[in-house]
């Protein structure tokens, strides 16, 4: 039964009192859901080891790596590839163990990818292992430094600018979402079969580093989550992508303007922080999703960290023309098939270039492009459609639609706010709500004009924090 909880915005807020744990219910009124096809089911295929994993230091964002190895060098699971020249306290450790064989640069000598051939017989670094009797007597500063020698600590990130949290900090908050409503990522049902136990370790181990309050959300349809973690969720919530996202969630329950630096973890890698604390090894396996239209499986996929997309992809996918978009469609980033999966993509989704020309495009009435603008008929389908990567036009002025308004979940009016950091007035824009920004993509997704909107906020925001920090 929903009874109305008077602490928060008495439209929006309910408390339920089904559960062992009082649950609060979010519901978020904007945002949209991409009818797409390509879904990913619920089987989950354990596929063979591959023969070599890597870490990709240029996809985790705000740090500026110092390597500590060179090609030759041989190293194990948990063996220190790089660290952080901002705090070298912050570690990047080796996903697998075996012969450093490649490691790539970009332009200005960023670099892109440490390249592990793994060893038939992997050696493991060893850290210190804990009991949950020895848990509870461990005091923060020891519990912190320990993730970190361990290099799990970039799992836990702060908002607004999700960078990784700050170790001295203490957060107001822990969001811990289940679900990612990004198309398409890994469920929370599949992801936590069987590991519930570690779960509840990972949880306590949040509850010691922040100041109690650790905010675990469901979708209110996962009904078989919330039930299997038993009074452990503490907030529901209804809506369209990206009605999940920490950013969001924070938006609809913040308490004061001190909630802004509250930190924030994905499900999934909670049963990282609890693998590594309980049983002193680097974790190295992951649930990931293979999708997309142009999957010919779409499944999730046990696998490793830092997996090759080639062998994620391997005999499920023989279209040329295929775009691997790695870490979601709205979020994610276009990758070569010769590249691997990051330290925080869990999804690569294989999608048509859509470069082939439309024959007697203008007679049809669009029936199958997916769209938000009523212009075309696919708005009224109630079936999933194929998206392609094809932009179908360039960039134009601003027709004053609404749209990205309309679907933004936090109310930014990100037109304006986009005028505003083209004219480089940086209050202005942070009046708008710049911060609030969750970086989901959408407003560019339906922009007609095509103008890049959700990248110039991610970028001014990105730029505002490195002046400020
Ligand atoms: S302004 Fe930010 S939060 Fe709003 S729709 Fe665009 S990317 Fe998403
Ligand atoms: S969706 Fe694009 S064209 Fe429409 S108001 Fe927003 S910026 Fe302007």
């Amino acid at each position: 039964m929903l009874t109305k909880c008077s602490t928060f915005n008495e439209n929006l807020i309910f408390k339920t009192r089904s559960y062992t744990v009082p649950m609060i219910f979010v519901r978020i009124r904007k945002g949209y859901n991409l009818k797409i096809e390509g879904k990913p089911s619920l089987e989950t295929d354990t596929i063979a080891p591959p023969s070599h994993v890597a870490v990709l230091p240029e996809r985790i964002p705000f740090i500026k790596p110092r390597l500590q190895v060179e090609i030759g060098d041989h190293v194990n699971v948990g063996s220190l590839l790089f660290e952080d020249k901002r705090n070298s306290d912050l570690k990047f450790l080796a996903p697998g163990g075996g012969e450093v064989v490649q490691i790539n640069f970009g332009p200005r000598r960023i670099i892109q990818e440490i390249v592990i051939r793994l060893d038939t017989d992997e050696k493991y670094e060893k850290f210190e292992a804990f009991d949950e009797n020895k848990l509870e007597k461990t005091d923060r500063k020891q519990l912190i430094k320990l993730i970190m020698a361990g290099g799990l600590w970039p799992l836990i990130r702060e908002l607004p600018f999700r960078d990784i949290a700050g170790p001295d900090d203490r957060p107001p908050v822990i969001f811990v979402n289940l679900d990612d409503q990004e198309p398409f990522q890994p469920l929370a049902e599949v992801y936590l079969k069987g590991k519930r136990d570690l779960f509840d370790y990972g949880i306590k181990v949040l509850h010691k580093l922040g100041n109690g309050n650790v905010y675990i959300s469901a979708c209110r349809d996962h009904s078989g989550v919330i039930k299997e973690l038993n009074g452990r969720v503490t907030h529901t919530y209804s809506g369209n992508y990206p009605a999940d996202d920490p950013g969001v969630l924070l938006y609809y329950t913040k308490r004061s303007s001190d909630d802004n630096r509250s930190w924030y973890i994905n499900g999934q890698d909670v049963l990282l922080l609890a693998h590594l604390l309980k049983t002193g090894t680097y974790p190295t396996e992951r649930t990931v999703v293979l999708a997309g239209s142009f999957a010919r499986e779409r499944l999730h996929i046990r696998t490793r960290m830092g997996v090759p997309l080639a062998h994620m992809a391997q005999g499920r996918a023989d279209k040329a023309q295929t775009r691997y978009l790695v870490g979601g469609i709205f979020r994610g980033y276009s990758g070569s098939e010769r590249s691997y999966l990051g330290f925080y993509e869990t999804s690569l989704t294989l999608m048509p270039e859509g470069e082939e020309r439309e024959v007697l495009a203008f007679i049809r009435p669009g029936f199958n492009k997916p769209s938000y603008s009523k212009t075309f008929l696919s708005f009224f389908t109630k079936t999933d459609l194929r998206l392609d990567c094809n932009l179908h036009g360039g960039e134009r002025a601003c027709i004053g639609c609404g749209y990205c308004v309309d679907v933004c979940p936090v109310d930014i009016l990100p037109q304006l706010t986009f005028k505003s950091i083209f004219a480089q007035e940086i209050d202005e824009s942070l009046a708008h709500g710049l911060l609030d920004c969750v970086e989901c993509g959408l407003c560019s997704y339906v922009c007609p004009s095509k103008i890049e909107l959700a990248a110039t906020l991610k970028e001014a925001k990105a730029e505002y924090y490195k002046q400020i920090s």
